[in-house]
């Protein structure tokens, strides 16, 4: 019969991938509970409206790259291309601000879905880690949300980072800036922008500043900046989140070009990118969005959030060693194998971790299993041990050995802590 493959973009992951991944999580939940945030999860699947309306529909995500499909009655459906827009439904949806906090901060982690080409890092279902803080214009808050996005990064041991900054305005200034846009690109023609900025340049000038093609690029370079646009508010904003990074020692750059892809962010916006695999590669990126939940049908309030992209971080942090066990139960004789059972059932009820032979085998090649499993202990159980209701205990770092009765085992295997 012919074999059944993957999808185009999307992979398995195996148990050395899984650790990382693990690992990522635990420790994103360790330093984000830190700063009291709290876990969330909401569907993979959504309706197709929630992710038209906030990341909005002029954007690629909604209109090449989404995985949109009607369900049996005909409903339109999106497999969710990114975590906010659920995020905040669900928050507007379970009244999760009727406690007037100063913010409600969560976090989630999961798979999400775009039909863009594959490459090393980027799949079609990827991973990401999910932060969002609702309810607090504060400039401190922007500030407290970037130096817990550096202190995770940090924290699973990355160091070649580099943090970006902007600030993309509010309502109030923005329009003033984008004219000014339109104003330079109006003249530019066919052969110096690419043919999605020569829609943008109309639609959404401020696309055209992230635009990765060679020519967008080199024209943008000359093109007016932001930072001469904001109003007295947004610079006071920026000016306070930057003084704070500075004073918790937290080194960015400043970017006029960071617009990241998503129509709803305002004033702050970052990036963390990087050197580690080849070309700069952004590894996390974010910002506030104070008109998002309002627009979603709820309150009038505002947030700020980021997203890591666990494929990228994965590639930086390499594999993680399997972690070691306790014992391995090595059976030497057929009467062995239920005792063998019964004993590890005993040590796992203990906390002990570790595996159990299931067919006779010789010893050497029990033996090849327990270092495989990087066993701390071999426990033998042949003819003779089984006569004697004893147990030969081999220690795999030293070599010793020792025969010793059943009920005692637990005096010499102990649960290491690694
Ligand atoms: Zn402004
Ligand atoms: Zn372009």
């Amino acid at each position: 019969m012919a074999q059944l493959r993957r999808i185009k973009g999307f992979a398995d992951l195996l148990p050395d991938d899984c650790r990382v991944y693990a690992h990522m999580e635990q420790t994103a939940r360790e330093v984000f509970t830190r700063y009291g945030c709290q876990e969330i999860r909401v569907p993979i699947l959504e309706k197709t409206e929630l992710f038209a309306r906030s990341i909005g529909d002029e954007t690629d995500i909604v209109q090449k790259e989404m995985y949109t499909f009607a369900d049996r009655k005909g409903k339109s459906l999106t497999l969710r291309p990114e975590a906010t827009a659920g995020v905040l439904r669900a928050f507007i949806e379970e009244n999760l601000d009727a406690q007037g906090d100063d913010a409600v901060k969560l976090y989630t982690c999961g798979p999400m879905f775009r039909y863009e080409r594959p490459q090393k890092g980027r799949m079609r279902q990827f991973h990401q880690i999910n932060v969002e803080a609702v309810g607090q214009a504060a400039p401190q808050l922007d500030a407290e949300m970037i130096l817990m996005l550096t202190m995770f990064l940090r924290q699973l041991g990355l160091t070649a980072l580099t943090l970006e900054i902007n600030s993309l305005g509010c309502p109030g200034c923005r329009p003033a800036y984008q004219d000014a846009l339109q104003d330079f690109f109006k003249g530019m023609h066919k052969e110096r922008l690419c043919e999605d900025c020569l829609r943008r340049k109309l639609t959404n000038p401020l696309r055209v500043l992230d635009c990765k093609a060679p020519g967008c690029r080199e024209l943008v370079a000359g093109a007016p900046v932001i930072s001469d646009f904001l109003c007295p508010e947004c610079r006071a904003h920026n000016d306070t989140v930057l003084s704070l990074l500075d004073r918790a020692g937290q080194d960015y750059m400043l970017n006029a070009r960071l617009v990241r892809g998503l129509d709803y962010y305002v004033r702050t916006t970052f990036e963390v990118s990087s050197r580690d695999i080849g070309a700069q590669t952004a590894v996390a990126g974010g910002g506030r969005y104070d008109g998002l939940v309002k627009s979603l049908g709820g309150p009038d309030l505002p947030g700020i959030g980021f997203a890591c992209g666990m494929e990228r971080l994965a590639l930086l942090l390499g594999a993680k060693q399997a972690k070691p066990v306790d014992f391995y139960l090595a059976v030497l004789d057929p009467r062995g194998l239920d005792p063998a059972l019964l004993l590890a059932q005993t040590l796992r009820r203990n906390g002990l971790c570790g595996e159990t032979a299931l067919e006779v085998k010789s010893v050497k090649s029990h033996l090849r299993r327990a270092n495989k499993l990087k066993a701390r202990y071999c426990l033998l159980l042949g003819e003779r041990e089984i006569e004697t209701g004893n147990v030969e205990i081999k220690n795999m770092l030293d070599t010793t050995q020792q025969t010793i009765p059943f009920e005692n085992i637990l005096a010499v295997l102990t649960p290491e802590e690694f």
